[in-house]
């Protein structure tokens, strides 16, 4: 034993709350080397005594064996001289000042607890709380850090003899399993009616079975806050449910016991497979079978569901597939439209009550709300439509490292963003700030992160919109605390939040397309159809789509046929050739709006594609009014005629892209009757043919042979398609999200990135 060395190594990222301490203390027993380790603000700590060779085999073994949800980004070590150190042991958790390291998602529950959970000879059998080391609840039940019990929502319940023991073993799965838990000491789960508790533990889950397969509407409270929950394959229960949300079209979720369930009633390739099956358990988006028996109400006009499993043991055993159990639950976000989703008990009572029949409860409490995470496959790789639960907060590792940064982020589908060194924590989603409580919510979440992360800010980002919420937030908050702010353009940061995420390097410049609904423009108008050539601090206006009023503004978007009304206009077409407008909306109020636009009355001007889909789609008859954001335009792709290859011509003068021609030839073709599959089949051809144009006009002047793609009318999976398959064949390299949304729930990361680079 003549060459004991010894070494000290720190590891950063996600390393706690998944195992990582047992993992070392079991390497340590295999390599018999002697030491400690202990979990620290920053990370985990080890010092280690032991002979050359070895102490090598467990620093490369640290990486290549480390547990499934460990997340490692840094391990660094140091000699020092050997400590004689007689035995391995964990040692206490040390919080250190101003240190942080990132905490883990909510992971859904791994294959060991569910086999337990079904095991009658376990004591944990059929108990909905059932976690280890590589599952269950984390993001949503963590108060502050260094992560442990105390820290928790899971502090109220003292472990039970069986529970301590497991919890101190550090052989055991449950070692430092810090939610571990069992029917003796944990939490438990009731059943109310009326507000009165009528059953408890097996009793309470039978119940709220019974009801649900009777037709019931029932609030289940969850991992991140409470669902709406009903039989999807229900017609009534389903419309009761719209009705009682108010909610009238937008497709809800739905929870299938497995996989086998999910192929029944959808389309599954091997990659959705896979990502549903994630434990990150998204709601995934599939194409939907014929013969599915979900009810046609559960997604109105669209041939897709929104499909996940069971991701917590008390989701397995609601699921449980039996005879006479629907084989598909609708799981919708316990909230009235518009509303944060409800997560305390007491404040679900009074805001679910008026929505549901009986509400199944735990006591265990959700510290962050946390929506379910949408997700889709695209060219045989996942794409974010709402990056929340099993996601939220694992950071982006941005390629550089910048100042503190807080952005606020967006009005609609707001998430916020904070960075610190080279992570950029995007928030959970927190939805519209539209009321009080969403303002409280994205409020209390950017103190939390602060607290959670030690974040203190030295720069504020915030959007040019003058009304956003998060702007004025921004905005105080840098007058109140002297904290730099810089205000970004809304489509500079979609582009640099899908530059950020793939890390393309600092020097480089690409052509940014910014396809959107709406979003404040440098010069006051509202844009949406941007051609950018952009890099990560500065961005030129190369291209835009032609302005044209939008009549009444906010109400435009709620009424495609306003922007219909705006193009007929500017075209000089009068409004009686296209009947079917007039039908539905009567010549009086088509008057109103000619007015608005002549005078521009409330008629604030824009470029946005997405308006440009809401004109089309109003004038091929789709749709006229929409009950949720950009309905229209889902329904014209939906009916897409995939064969169709004709193109429509548009025109460019200076830097102004004029649709114009595009909208004549499709008014001809309504005229002579072409089905309108064929015409939403031209014009999505049209716009992609036309960014293709740019694209490569754009490439020639500027260089740009790199297109980003972001904004909201990226979630059009045709136009998305279409669009790659025509750059790509053209020699360009295409730039898509991955890990943030293309809506605006990505747009605090380009903002905090854009801020950063400003000020560096
Ligand atoms: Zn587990
Ligand atoms: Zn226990
Ligand atoms: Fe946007």
């Amino acid at each position: 034993m003549s060459d004991v060395h010894g070494v000290r190594i720190h590891v950063k990222g996600i390393v706690q709350g998944v195992g990582f301490r047992p993992f070392v203390y079991a390497l340590a027993q295999e390599l018999s080397i002697t030491g400690w380790v202990r979990n620290t603000s920053a990370g985990v700590d080890i010092e280690l005594d032991g002979s050359g060779d070895r102490l090598e085999s467990f620093i490369k073994a640290l990486s290549d064996r480390a547990p499934p949800l460990a997340r490692i980004d840094t391990i660094s070590s140091e000699k020092i001289p050997p400590k004689g150190f007689p035995e391995f042991s964990i040692l206490r958790s040390e919080a250190q000042e101003g240190e942080f390291q990132p905490i883990s998602p909510d992971v859904s529950i791994c294959m060991d607890c569910a086999r337990e959970l079904y095991d009658p000879e376990d004591r944990r059998f059929r108990y909905p709380f059932i976690n280890c080391t590589n599952c269950g609840p984390r993001f949503t039940i963590i108060k502050d850090i260094p992560y442990d019990r105390p820290k928790t929502t899971m502090a109220p319940f003292s472990l039970c003899s069986d529970c301590s023991a497991e919890y101190k073993n550090p052989l055991d799965r449950r070692f430092h399993a810090q939610p571990v838990a069992c029917p003796v000491c944990g939490p438990k789960i009731w059943y109310e009616l009326g507000g009165e508790k009528v059953s408890e533990a097996e009793d309470a889950l039978q119940a709220a079975r019974r009801d649900i397969a009777f037709g019931d509407l029932v609030a289940v409270k969850g991992l991140g806050g409470f669902h709406l929950v009903c039989d999807a394959t229900n017609k009534a229960a389903v419309e009761e449910l719209r009705k009682r949300k108010l909610r009238v079209d937008k497709a809800f979720a739905v929870m299938m016991p497995d996989i086998e369930t999910i192929e029944q009633h959808c389309y599954v390739s091997d990659e959705e497979r896979s990502l549903i099956s994630s434990h990150e358990r998204p709601i995934v988006i599939l194409q939907r079978r014929e013969r599915s028996t979900i009810a046609l109400e559960v997604a109105p006009g669209q041939d897709t569901l929104g499909v996940m499993l069971p991701y917590t043991p008390l989701h397995i055993l609601l699921l449980d597939p039996e005879d006479g159990f629907p084989q598909a639950l609708v799981m919708t976000s316990g909230n009235m439209s518009e509303e944060p989703i409800a997560s305390d008990n007491q404040e679900a009572r009074e805001r679910l009550n008026p929505l549901v029949d009986a509400f199944l409860m735990h006591d265990r409490d959700i510290e962050t709300r946390c929506d379910d995470s949408v997700n889709r496959i695209f060219d045989h790789e996942p794409t974010q439509l709402r990056r929340s639960r099993g996601y939220a907060p694992n950071p982006i590792l941005l390629a550089w490292e910048g100042l503190p940064t807080l952005a606020a982020g967006t009005e609609l589908k707001n998430t916020f963003c904070l960075t610190r060194d080279r992570y950029a924590f995007v928030s959970h989603h927190i939805g519209d700030l539209e009321n009080f409580e969403t303002l409280q919510a994205f409020e209390d979440g950017i103190a939390h992160f602060e607290k959670l992360f030690k974040v203190t800010p030295e720069l504020i980002a915030y959007d040019l919109h003058p009304n956003y919420m998060a702007t004025r937030y921004a905005l105080e908050r840098s007058e109140r605390e002297g904290i730099r702010a810089i205000g970004i353009q809304h489509h500079h940061a979609h582009i640099v939040a899908c530059m950020a995420e793939h890390g393309i390097d600092r020097s480089k410049t690409v052509a940014g397309i910014a396809f959107d609904g709406a979003g404040y423009g440098d010069d006051g108008a509202i844009w949406g159809g941007e051609f950018l050539v952009s890099n990560y601090s500065s961005y030129a206006r190369a291209y835009h789509l032609k302005y044209v009023p939008l009549p009444g503004g906010d109400q435009a978007v709620k009424e495609p046929w306003r922007m219909a009304v705006s193009w007929l206009n500017d075209l000089g077409i009068d409004h009686e050739e296209i009947p079917q407008i007039q039908k539905k909306v009567g010549e009086e109020r088509i008057r109103i709006v000619q007015r608005q636009v002549e005078i521009g009355l409330n008629a604030p001007l824009t470029s946005s594609v997405g308006r440009l889909f809401d004109a089309v789609a109003s004038l091929v008859g789709i749709r006229q009014m929409v009950n949720y954001e950009a309905q229209a335009a889902i329904e014209l792709e939906a009916i897409v005629d995939p064969d169709e290859e004709c193109i429509y011509p548009f025109e460019v003068s200076g830097k102004i892209i004029d649709p114009s021609p595009m909208i004549r030839s499709i008014i001809e073709d309504i005229h002579r009757a072409v089905p309108v599959s064929i015409i939403a089949a031209r014009f999505h051809n049209s716009i992609a043919s036309m960014l293709l144009d740019i694209c490569l006009d754009m490439r020639e002047r500027f260089g740009t042979s790199t297109v980003v793609l972001s904004g909201g009318v990226w979630q059009n999976m045709v136009l998305l398609a279409k669009t790659v398959s025509v750059l790509r064949a053209s020699g360009l390299e295409v730039l898509l999200h991955r890990k943030v949304p293309s809506n605006d729930g990505g747009v605090s990361l380009g903002q905090a990135v854009i801020a950063q680079s400003i000020a560096d």
